[in-house]
């Protein structure tokens, strides 16, 4: 397990909220990481930004947190209805288990209640179901969130999480991705566990 990884965002900032800073310690621990993001969510970018903007600061922001630009998967499901998309997703999801053979998966937590963090839950489960998986957390969608894992982490990794989070410019005037915020929750979920900083997880499976 955690050798490769594959990180599942529904949109493509959500793999950096959710667990930012275990992907800026995996990969000081030289660990392969794959970033699939399943929309760049054209939809949501406001009008006085480029429709692609997404896409650009995706690259931007894991390019920052140290993914390789290679083992970055962008698609374009709609967003806001993958529940109608569900095969489409299960068969892509499927397709990147074949090329990928990750061992470890994060993906939305099944607590989340957006409708398409919810769907790359459910078939992101029903791909998956052989493999490691834990659920992240995402407060401001997350009906409620059991602290079952966690990730500890130093401040640098959030810093980087940050840093990869401030290159969603188009985006930037959410009250989540604002530095305190999402510093306050790593100190959080640190002192759960006696310590200064780290992520929390819902496990979903463990393979052992
Ligand atoms: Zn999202």
């Amino acid at each position: 397990m955690f050798e490769r990884i594959l990180i599942m965002a529904p949109h493509t900032d959500d793999g950096e909220f959710g667990c930012g800073g275990s992907i800026a310690r995996f990969i000081e621990e030289e660990k392969t990481i794959f970033y699939a993001a399943f929309s760049s969510a054209e939809v949501s970018v406001p009008p006085e930004f480029p429709s692609d903007s997404l896409v650009k600061e995706v690259k931007r922001a894991i390019n920052v947190i140290g993914i390789k630009e290679e083992n970055l998967i962008i698609l374009d499901f709609e967003v806001r209805k993958f529940p109608e998309q569900r095969q489409e997703i299960l068969d892509m999801m499927l397709k990147l288990k074949e090329e990928i053979k990750p061992d470890t998966i994060f993906l939305p937590s099944p607590n989340d209640t957006h409708q398409d963090h919810r769907t790359v839950y459910e078939e992101g489960f029903r791909a998956f179901k052989d493999t490691t998986m834990f659920g992240y957390e995402l407060p401001w969608n997350n009906l409620t969130f059991n602290t079952e894992a966690f990730v500890l982490l130093r401040e640098e990794h959030i810093d980087k999480k940050i840093a990869a989070i401030s290159e969603y410019t188009s985006q930037k005037d959410r009250l989540y991705s604002k530095p305190d915020f999402i510093k306050g929750l790593a100190k959080t979920r640190g002192v759960q566990i006696g310590t200064n900083f780290a992520e929390a997880f819902e496990v979903v499976r463990w393979v052992l």
